[in-house]
């Protein structure tokens, strides 16, 4: 039987849930446990699918074709395991089947309430991760304990401790210690008023996990653990990480979060193999060199919206032992006069995914400039859809060239929608979604760089390369590197005449982990470093260039 861990949250949002759900998840794995993660959102969206940037940072997609909550791109990066659809359930997909239910009649006349039904709802879903061979299920309740939302989540994973035994699962509270900086000292009384309205409801938390900016002394532990009710030796302290996040799961190792869940659970393991992480996170500590690559998004200013793109760029600088410093370009500002200026001390440009015309001049503009002045590119989905668009027009002499998302019915469509989109008027679930086989052209950049014939790639769009433009853009240079296996759906462009000009049409951000990072973002990096050290920069960093000093004086 599986055990279950619920991980909840108190005082604020964005204490890093998520991360430090991965990270746990991370280490039972590396005990050597079979772990399912799971997120619960307690919005009424049927998923995160239909929000923009704005209100929830990035769409994560799982191989399943999902449109999930951002969590669980840091569940994929630190247990390396794929989630699927089961792994983020929201009020919204709860309400909807007990008000399909309903309408079915399965509820036989009664009267459908909150208590039991969506409670009941809400047990199913996470029943679903516990199948057989599952060691542990973890299911991070979201949002914060006293939010009117979540009541009916929090409610349910009471009941499940009641249904399956309280040695069977096991509650884990994330909280905040303040710094006071009038005061000069760390407050608990926020963890202590969180705690007490979590018992309240009837949960007593296991363990406690506090945020903090600070070192909390031995006597502000042993009082949180005193007021909060739980043991000295399971109040864990989560001080903000001086380099990644990447250094959470050693953190929580060394105050023995992991020795403490397996005994409280009686999990029959030894210590985590911790060996390679070790080395991930020393290998971004002590960075060797370090590069500059502009992302050219229109969401800059919302830390979360490109999210898996930003750590897919550092696994990939772990793999090169460089530090790549993101430069955040706003699109739209692109488009004045001169502004390309922006660009000029750059290694390297990203173009990502995005929907909608506002900004695509400014980031056609950054294409053009990488493409005529030979600097690195690298385009995620729009970022493929608008290199084909700039080719079009600078280059095809297709001046009035577009997609025909931004122009319908215009002249020269060389993004298209795709066929089986064209009935299609429902907006929530409906793009192509999920992975898909790409066959890969032999002796292509993307070929040597994934080194397999054949790579599965998560999608999320809805229009593509537009097959008649096909020959007059071979003819002029332009590579079709990666093909659906059918040879219908363009997936991989690439120029051969340049130093490194691969565009894609899938999120390969969704698949690259801190110790095996995606080949394109990891070659696109390798190209950035050769570019900078071609451009008589010197990479090095201070602390590599002494190290290098000392050991030649050494000699
Ligand atoms: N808007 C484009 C499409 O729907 C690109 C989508 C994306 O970048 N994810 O095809």
């Amino acid at each position: 039987m599986a055990k279950h861990i619920f991980i909840t949250g108190g005082v604020i949002s964005s204490l890093g849930k998520g991360i430090t759900t991965g990270a746990i998840g991370m280490l039972l794995k590396r005990m050597g446990l079979t772990v399912r993660l799971q997120k619960l959102d307690p919005y009424l969206n049927v998923d995160p699918g239909t929000m923009n940037p704005y209100e929830h940072g990035e769409v994560y997609v799982t191989e399943d074709g999902a449109e999930t909550d951002l969590d669980l791109g840091h569940y994929e990066r630190f247990t390396g395991d794929c989630m699927s659809r089961e792994s983020n359930f929201t009020m919204g997909q709860i309400y909807s089947s007990v008000i399909s239910r309903e309408r079915r009649g399965d509820y036989l006349g009664k009267t459908v309430q909150v208590v039991p039904h969506t409670t009941d709802e809400i047990k199913n879903c996470i029943r679903k991760l516990a199948q057989p061979g599952v060691d542990v299920v973890i299911t991070e309740v979201g949002g914060t304990v006293g939010d009117i939302e979540g009541a009916p989540m929090l409610e349910a994973v009471r009941q499940m401790r009641h249904e399956i035994g309280s040695r069977h699962c096991m509650f884990i509270h994330l909280t905040l210690v303040p710094f006071i900086k009038a005061a000069g000292e760390v407050k608990t009384k926020p963890t202590q008023q969180s705690v007490g309205e979590l018992r309240r409801i009837g949960i007593q938390p296991d363990v406690l996990v506090v945020r903090t900016e600070v070192y909390l002394t031995d006597e502000a532990r042993k009082k949180i653990a005193l007021f909060c009710n739980v043991d000295a030796e399971a109040v864990i302290v989560e001080k903000d990480v001086d380099y990644s996040i990447y250094e959470v799961p050693l953190a929580l190792h060394q105050q023995g979060l992991d020795s403490l869940v397996a005994e409280r659970l009686s999990l029959p393991v030894g210590r985590p193999r911790m060996k390679d992480w070790i080395e991930v996170v020393e290998s971004i500590k002590h960075p060797e060199h370090k590069v500059r690559v502009a992302i050219v998004g229109k969401y800059m200013k919302v830390q979360d919206a490109y999210k898996s793109i930003f750590e897919s760029l550092a696994h990939a600088g772990i793999h090169h032992k460089t530090k790549v410093e993101l430069v955040k370009v706003e699109a739209e500002s692109l488009e004045k006069r001169g502004a390309l200026a922006q660009l000029e001390n750059i290694h390297g440009i990203l173009v990502p995914g995005g929907f909608g015309e506002r900004g695509t001049e400014g980031k056609i503009a950054a294409i053009r400039y990488a493409r005529e002045n030979k600097v690195p590119y690298y385009g995620l989905c729009l970022g493929m859809q608008l290199a084909v668009v700039e080719f079009g027009r600078h280059v095809c002499g297709l001046s009035d060239a577009t997609s025909a998302e931004f122009k319908p019915g215009c002249q020269n469509p060389v993004i298209d929608l795709m066929p089986d989109q064209a009935n299609v008027s429902a907006k929530g679930g409906t793009m192509r979604l999920g992975a898909y086989p790409c066959v890969l052209k032999d002796g292509t950049r993307a070929a040597v760089a994934y080194a397999q014939k054949q790579v599965n790639e998560r999608h999320r769009h809805r229009y593509e390369f537009n097959n008649k433009y096909r020959e007059v853009y071979e003819h002029r240079g332009m590579t079709f590197s990666g093909l659906s296996p059918d040879g219908k759906l363009v997936e991989i462009i690439e120029l051969a005449d340049h130093p490194f000009f691969v565009a894609v049409q899938f999120h390969p951000e969704f698949k690259s982990t801190p110790t095996v990072p995606h080949p394109l973002f990891r070659d696109f990096i390798g190209a950035v470093l050769n570019y900078a050290r071609q451009h008589g920069e010197d990479t090095r960093t201070p602390e590599f260039v002494r190290s290098c000093e000392n050991s030649a004086t050494a000699e």
